[in-house]
């Protein structure tokens, strides 16, 4: 039925149309495949909350995923290939505080990543972004 007392506002477009076609590479990391979305490809970018809201050091930052179905990556004792370079390492303890961060300086990240741990207070390490900060995937030890 029409109405005159009021109107509806529906989301606008251009937020609802969220899918961004990726245009150069190695500009959008899937979080979930844990590769490169090649140029052609759909993602959707969103805000994911790494560290939940409530601590010191709560973090929501903008992450990318396939828009298209991807398969999770399963190598999940293997670090992943695509994102050898350009990222920082940040240890939290298990209260979410930062407690270290690294870059690899010249380092595998496989080294870096083990050196962090070789503190047990060291509860998980986040990959970011070296140049955007963004949330790239987390890391338990095994
Ligand atoms: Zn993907």
């Amino acid at each position: 039925m029409k109405t005159s007392s009021f109107h509806i506002v529906p989301l606008p477009t251009e937020i609802a149309d969220a899918l961004i076609t990726v245009d150069s590479p190695e500009s959008s990391p899937c979080r979930h495949c844990l590769r490169w979305a090649q140029p052609g490809e759909r993602v959707i970018l969103f805000p994911y909350a790494a560290i939940p809201s409530g601590h010191p050091y709560s973090e929501t930052g903008p992450i990318f995923v396939h828009a298209d179905e991807c398969q999770r990556y399963t190598a999940t004792n293997e670090y992943p290939a695509d994102f050898r370079n350009g990222r920082v390492f940040r240890a939290y303890d298990s209260n979410y505080n930062i407690i270290d961060a690294q870059g690899m300086n010249g380092s595998q990240p496989e080294v870096v990543i083990e050196s962090l741990f070789q503190n047990p207070d060291t509860a998980f390490v986040d990959a970011r972004s070296v140049t955007h900060g963004c949330f790239t995937f987390r890391v338990q030890r095994a």
